[in-house]
């Protein structure tokens, strides 16, 4: 099974609490190549150009603990969400 399709077959109970925050949105400004929304498998993090922030959907978080490391600057404050919610594997 492709890794794609194993995705398709991940569900999740999305918590009411974003379990992941941006610890200073001006740290983000100075990040040049903002490697989070490039190591987030489950495309997380996006950059708005707008706003100049980066966006969090933490409702598709697969919990994969990447972007914790991944950030050069230790600004994501990552945990896992409430028990009971968040990511649920099928045949994963
Ligand atoms: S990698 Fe870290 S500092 Fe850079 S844009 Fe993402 S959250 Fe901000
Ligand atoms: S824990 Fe993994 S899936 Fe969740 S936001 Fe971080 S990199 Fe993305």
């Amino acid at each position: 099974m492709k890794l794609d399709d194993k995705l398709y077959l991940v569900r999740f109970n999305t918590d009411t609490l974003n379990h992941i925050k941006i610890a200073d949105a001006a740290v983000c400004l100075k990040c040049q190549d903002k490697p989070c929304t490039r190591i987030c498998p489950a495309h997380v993090y996006d950059w708005d150009d707008e706003e100049k922030r980066i966006s969090v959907g933490y409702e598709g978080c697969l919990e994969c603990g990447t972007c914790r490391v991944g950030c050069p600057y230790g600004n994501i404050l990552w945990g896992y969400p409430r028990g009971g919610f968040g990511v649920s594997w099928k045949n994963g």
